[in-house]
């Protein structure tokens, strides 16, 4: 874990087996698959860093929406195909008859760990979906985790951010100016994966977020 898990290795032994806890709490209660990927012990490890980093500050947190992931060899397609030529999907929540399944590349998951370099993590970036998801609405606005006075200011937020992306003004990646779901998804992923750097160019996004990961 310390290895290649930049979150886990900065807490301390107290902070450590916090996040052991809430580990294995998650590991027990999802079930992970291959679909024509084998489940190492690394990919059980990542996918369950990966679920804990965002939840990590919030009490008794429990992804009652998901309940097993499906690990891919690689990218698919919107048909769930593996081999099609359209492999530009690397994770994503299911909706219909996969409720309650995320399904995720292997390759990139790896990714997302390796390169501590860049502002981008495929399964954390899952996660936020689920967290956003978890009161009833994919919609960008974690209504559990953010208080209500703060809702408004956290779209119009999101919304300037997007105008910023697109005009190229932004160092966030340019998938957050897809939609507001995508963009908290995306900036959550920069968050945790390069906090320092988020929040010296981001002081207000990096505000945010804090209320909504860390609440202090
Ligand atoms: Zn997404």
């Amino acid at each position: 874990m310390n290895d290649y898990v930049a979150f886990y290795s900065k807490l301390d032994e107290q902070g450590k087996k916090k996040f052991e806890e809430k580990f294995k709490q998650f590991l027990s209660a999802v079930k992970i698959s291959g679909a024509n990927a084998e489940v190492e012990d690394l990919d059980r490890v990542l996918i369950g860093a990966a679920a804990v980093i965002p939840i990590y500050y919030i009490p008794d947190w429990e992804y009652i929406n998901l309940r097993e992931v499906l690990l891919y060899p690689g990218n698919f397609n919107m048909e769930f195909e593996q081999h099609g030529n359209e492999r530009l999907i690397s994770g994503m929540v299911g909706t219909g008859g996969l409720e309650n399944v995320m399904i995720i590349s292997k390759w990139e998951l790896r990714q997302g760990f390796i390169n501590n370099k860049n502002n981008r993590n495929t399964a954390i970036h899952e996660f936020v979906h689920l967290i956003d998801k978890m009161d009833g609405t994919l919609d960008g606005v974690p209504e559990l985790l953010l208080q209500r006075k703060s809702i408004v200011q956290w779209q119009n937020l999101i919304q300037l951010t997007m105008e910023q992306i697109r005009r190229g003004e932004s160092d966030i990646d340019i998938y957050g100016a897809t939609s507001p779901v995508e963009c908290f998804a995306v900036i959550s992923e920069y968050f945790f994966e390069q906090p320092e750097l988020f929040s010296s160019n981001h002081p207000e996004l990096n505000e945010m977020l804090q209320l909504i990961y860390v609440r202090k």
